[in-house]
């Protein structure tokens, strides 16, 4: 038989059931009628990527789909994520959920002219919205002036006034590593102002992007990491000079999100009144975290008309942005990461991503539990970000 999900605010829901049959038809018809590869024969037997990108193809609120097939023990498994062309005008940075030091510290680099401006956080995190809003921004303050050029696998969502390109065609990950690496390279050619690259995957990209940042061209880009120190760890994992990669001129932003779903305010439900539904262990991680503030917090209701009988109406950012100065860098230089975690927390304000969703809890915006799940546990994730700085000092040593 053939099942389908939807897979919404990130918990995957089933719509209903269809015959073998039906779902191998529609499957080829996905790819071989819609996509818009050069060779669009649908083979169960082969794991296969492709995009739909033919607008006319798509009903308008979609800007593109992204299929990924693989073969399984009991069939074919096809995934399609749909591109929403949702951004429209709505340009602020605060209302996908960063706080407003981060909003300003974003601005600030949005604003200089020179470095590299990295975002971490995996699949769905969204990074590519993110980005989106930050190029909008910069393309209408900057008044028509600015080249803004995007290197994309494929382009995710429009950007008008950008030059979006896309590396196509690539069979293999090789293929692709050296299309993407070349792409980078050319863009710098065309002397845009800033360049956005989709997603920094290997050396390659990681080389000529730093060395896009040196020639006095601002980047912004996406990298697999855990959290934003670790984006150092990633980027010196992937060959990138030490004394390169720790110098506040190049590397300019470190930013590490996620998403929490928010509660329904029609339905939310204060924790004190419902102890019974919190499970032990997460209330004395509470108690011991904001002992002053339990009365603030709320957790997921029973649902309502409002939000669809789900207790939650979308998802807010949960984030961590640290702009490097010397003294940080210094820090991780003479392989003193406490210290730079310390110095990013006490001297520079730094509010790590567990601070911002412990602010978010205590305004009743998101349920601790389902905070928990995205960011660790609210003592575990403290000793966590201790756990990235000896990978950088093992990393260091090395
Ligand atoms: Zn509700």
């Amino acid at each position: 038989c053939t099942e389908i999900y939807f897979r919404i605010h990130n918990d995957l829901l089933p719509v209903g059931g269809q015959t073998r049959e039906y779902g191998e038809r529609l499957l080829a018809t996905l790819y071989g009628a819609m996509t818009s590869v050069s060779d669009s024969s649908y083979k169960p037997t082969e794991r296969q990527d492709a995009s739909i990108a033919d607008r006319d193809k798509l009903p308008p609120e979609l800007y593109g789909v992204r299929i990924a097939t693989v073969p399984t023990n009991e069939g074919s498994l096809m995934v399609l994520r749909l591109l929403y062309n949702d951004v429209g005008e709505n340009l602020d940075l605060g209302s996908l959920g960063f706080s407003a030091q981060q909003v300003s510290d974003l601005q600030r680099l949005k604003e200089q002219p020179i470095g590299m401006n990295i975002i971490s956080g995996p699949t769905g995190s969204g990074k590519s919205t993110t980005l989106q809003r930050v190029l909008n921004g910069q393309i209408l303050e900057g008044e028509g002036k600015l080249h803004v050029l995007t290197i994309e696998d494929p382009v995710e969502y429009p950007i008008e006034g950008a030059v979006q390109t896309t590396v196509t065609n690539a069979h293999t990950e090789e293929e692709r590593s050296r299309l993407f690496s070349a792409a980078i390279s050319n863009a710098m050619r065309l002397d845009p102002d800033t360049i956005m690259i989709g997603e920094i995957r290997d050396r390659a990209s990681a080389q000529n992007a730093l060395r896009a940042s040196m020639t006095g061209h601002q980047i912004w880009t996406t990298l697999h990491a855990n959290s934003a120190l670790a984006i150092v760890d990633r980027l010196i994992d992937l060959g990138l000079q030490q004394s390169l990669v720790l110098d506040h001129t190049v590397i300019t932003g470190l930013i590490s999100q996620r998403l929490v779903k928010q509660l329904c305010p029609h339905c939310k439900r204060p924790l004190l009144a419902h102890l019974d539904q919190v499970p032990a262990a997460l209330l004395a991680r509470l108690r011991q975290v904001i002992p002053d503030r339990l009365q603030d917090v709320c957790i997921s209701g029973p649902g309502c008309e409002f939000c669809s009988h789900r207790g939650t109406i979308g998802r807010t950012v949960v984030a961590e942005v640290i702009v490097p100065d010397e003294s940080f860098f210094r820090h991780l230089r003479m392989g003193e990461k406490c210290q730079a975690w310390r110095y990013w927390k006490e001297s520079l304000g730094g509010r790590s991503i567990v601070d911002h969703a412990l602010d978010k809890v205590v305004a009743g915006l998101i349920d601790p539990a389902m905070a928990e799940k995205v960011v660790g546990h609210f003592q575990g994730a403290v000793a966590a970000s201790v756990h990235h700085l000896h990978v950088v000092e093992a990393d260091g040593a090395a």
